[in-house]
């Protein structure tokens, strides 16, 4: 465990809390018991922006399906984009550290908190776009503080096709391009158009093209991989996506398990009421979607990533480990600056194909099964899925992180393969 993670001028101890949320689901967005505890009015203020103030410090476990994390210095909840665009802009211009959280569904926080500004992002709305939209296609413009389970399901009953298999995946929309969500073959970039970005840099909202955010297996340019500065910082505002009215058809469905469940052909398309109901009885067997009353959901759903490795590193491996190819970049472009040009271009060396473990698998054979648990301890591996690290209740980040590292030492040790972390960490070390 690092020292308290700072915002770079720690301030005193403030909660500002905005009118009372939806509903009661931090994975969602949701209210959570604390801002209920704080809508009583006794402690709150008003902000600039109309949000209301609070000096109760609120534990940052409250917002986080992990139910882990210490206080944070001082809470802003933005039910408005003006508002969160107010409270952002106004932390960076006090050189304060903003930590932006939507359903707290892939964000592990130290037990010592966060010394600066929590922004919870509880903006809604859902606009269809019809302008210059091509026959065929359904064009919405969403919010980030919208849940992203809302969103699908909304798109199910309309009959829209493109985010039935995404189904059941927790937290809001506007996290869901932080790290490319994806899930039983289908992934946003697949759908994403474009984000308003909220930029650091020129504190200026621009509409930022998908192509131009980096999206990859469960990465972007803004995501803070294990807590590092991201590539890009700045903040999702809203989402644009481009869905398909195939007559109440799914995508083709391009995941062998799914397939298999449906009774179908990969390829095949069904109702997409039919995808979503599918997918959700397979994620809820797996403890993947979100139950205030079920500890095996108490986690950032997978804690690793599936390794990418060399085609030749994974030929050391036992033949039996899975693996599947991984799409090379054929068509990556060379840019040369103009005053290094020397008037050749060399071609490329060729790149070495590259494939993809199943961190499940590596984790199963390396001896770490469901359930396991280290002594002592109220972290557990789930006992549905052994890729989700679970808090059994009253565990701390630290038990947590100590769990991760242990996982990671056998993977490396058996097979020599170091796996990362998924979710974002906060003042954790693994
Ligand atoms: C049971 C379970 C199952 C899961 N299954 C899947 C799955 O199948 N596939 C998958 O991809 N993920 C899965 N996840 C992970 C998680 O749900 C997704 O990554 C989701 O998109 C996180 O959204 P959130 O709002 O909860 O993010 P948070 O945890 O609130 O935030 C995650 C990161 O994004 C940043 N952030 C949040 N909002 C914004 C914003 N508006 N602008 C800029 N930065 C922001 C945060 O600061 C943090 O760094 C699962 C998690 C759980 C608990």
């Amino acid at each position: 465990m690092t020292d308290r993670p700072r915002g770079r001028h720690a301030r005193p101890d403030t909660h500002i809390d905005a009118a009372p949320l939806r509903q009661a689901d931090p994975s969602a967005g949701d209210a959570t018991a604390s801002e209920r505890a704080n809508s009583d009015g006794r402690e709150t203020g008003s902000a600039s922006s109309g949000a209301r103030v609070s000096q109760k410090p609120t534990p940052i476990a409250a917002y986080t399906t992990f139910r882990v994390g210490g206080p944070a210095a001082s809470t802003v909840v933005a039910t408005t984009r003006d508002q969160l665009v107010d409270a952002v802009r106004n932390t960076w211009r006090a050189h304060d550290e903003p930590l932006l959280i939507g359903g707290g569904s892939n964000s592990l926080v130290s037990d010592d908190g966060f010394d600066g500004t929590l922004i919870r992002v509880a903006t809604s709305g859902i606009e269809r776009i019809t302008a210059d939209v091509p026959k065929g296609t359904v064009r919405l413009r969403v919010e980030a503080g919208e849940s992203w389970d809302g969103l699908v399901a909304h798109a199910v009953e309309n009959g829209w096709a493109g985010i039935e298999a995404l189904s059941g995946i927790p937290g809001s929309c506007g996290a869901a391009p932080i790290q490319n969500i994806g899930a039983y073959g289908q992934e946003l970039e697949s759908v994403l158009i474009a984000v308003d970005l909220l930029d650091r840099r020129t504190l200026e909202v621009t509409r930022v093209p998908a192509d131009e955010l980096g999206l990859g297996y469960r990465t972007s340019t803004l995501k803070r991989h294990s807590g590092d500065e991201p590539e890009r910082d700045a903040v999702v505002l809203g989402i644009e996506i481009d869905l398909h009215d195939n007559g109440g058809l799914s995508e083709p469905i391009a995941y062998a398990q799914l397939a298999f469940s449906l009774g179908v052909d990969l390829g095949e398309r069904l109702a997409v009421s039919q995808v979503r109901k599918t997918v959700l009885a397979l994620r809820a067997s797996k403890g993947m979607v979100w139950d205030a009353s079920d500890p095996d959901t108490w986690s950032a759903g997978s804690f690793f990533t599936n390794p990418v490795v060399a085609e030749s590193f994974a030929r050391t491996l036992p033949e039996r480990a899975p693996r599947w190819p991984v799409d090379s970049d054929d068509d990556a472009v060379t840019v040369i600056p103009l005053d290094e040009f020397t008037g050749e271009i060399k071609r490329p060396a060729p790149r070495e194909a590259q494939v993809k473990l199943s961190a499940a698998w590596l984790i199963e054979n390396a001896g770490v099964h469901r359930g396991f648990q280290l002594p002592g301890s109220h972290a557990a591996i789930s006992s549905k899925h052994t890729l989700a690290l679970t808090n059994r209740g009253g565990a701390s980040a630290d038990e947590i992180a100590e769990l991760a590292r242990y996982v990671q030492s056998r993977v490396q040790s058996e097979f020599g393969v170091i796996l990362q972390p998924e979710p974002v960490l906060v003042g954790v070390e693994i």
